[in-house]
């Protein structure tokens, strides 16, 4: 089997899955691969995700002319393309409109404070893009400032996208930013989530080392009230050092339990 026809396997598994999840709509959506030989495999347009076949897949050049398969690549192809050009460790991209993650990038609301673990740990924040028109040059650029610290982003009005060293990692974070979305979003119903202090993100954060996490990835955004709350810590803990105690032990087994589900 040729590493063309994995990679193509990968993509509509991947493809099926996201419209099992509903996190596309008629034509919404599109995933591609950055192949060992450096080509891109990339969905076709005008296909829903879950009719895509291997067969459908089109294989393009890093400028998007297309080297094989019948008819157009997705139309956010440009968008892949500028990704791949821009980060040298990505090999995956994925596109989708999950509805409760677009809510928020319709909204206007950014997913960057410390409050979910997993989030913490595997993606940092998620920001919202500027606005630009689906399938053009200027959505592909509204990426740029992001491109660098982000592995997921909300597309203003429109989606989010995820990358990964593979498609299957892209994947998973677009999960993830589907179920944080949720969660957030239930958070936000019964009168706001409660964001982690310093002292709780920054365990997180030294977790990200010890399984791989890449360098370079966007922190949370710490409150200001979490800051002071470290400042009150550090002049003298109000708890009792048993409390402080079973404190870092449920941080503790927390982390080991997010880098668990990152690394499965
Ligand atoms: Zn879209």
């Amino acid at each position: 089997m040729s590493a063309l026809h994995e990679v193509k396997r990968a993509i509509v598994d991947v493809c099926r899955k996201i419209d099992a999840r509903e996190y596309v709509g008629g034509r919404d959506g599109n995933v591609s691969v950055l192949a060992s030989n450096g080509t891109i495999v990339v969905t076709p347009a005008g296909i829903r995700k879950g009719d895509v076949t291997a067969d459908d897949l089109l294989v393009v050049d890093r400028r998007g002319a297309v080297l094989q398969g019948r008819g157009g690549p997705s139309t956010e192809t440009l968008m892949h393309l500028r990704i791949y050009d821009l980060r040298s460790d990505v090999r995956a991209v994925v596109h989708a409109h999950p509805p409760v993650a677009t809510g928020f990038a319709a909204a206007g609301v950014e997913m960057n404070e410390c409050i979910l673990p997993e989030v913490i740990v595997g993606l940092g924040r998620v920001p919202i893009t500027r606005y630009a028109t689906p399938g053009t040059p200027e959505l592909s650029s509204s990426l740029d400032p992001l491109i660098a610290e982000h592995d997921a982003y909300l597309l203003a009005n429109h989606g989010v996208v995820t990358v990964g060293a593979d498609v299957v990692s892209a994947h998973h974070r677009l999960e993830t930013v589907e179920q944080a979305a949720r969660i957030l979003l239930v958070a936000r119903l019964l009168g706001g989530a409660n964001p982690l202090g310093p002292r709780e993100v920054r365990e997180l954060i030294e977790g990200r080392s010890r399984y791989g996490v890449r360098e370079g990835l966007a922190g949370c955004e710490l409150p200001e009230a979490g800051a002071e709350r470290e400042d009150t810590e550090a002049a003298g803990p109000s708890a009792p050092p048993s409390t402080r105690a079973a404190e870092d032990e449920l941080v503790e087994r927390i982390v080991g339990q997010v880098l668990e589900r990152l690394r499965g």
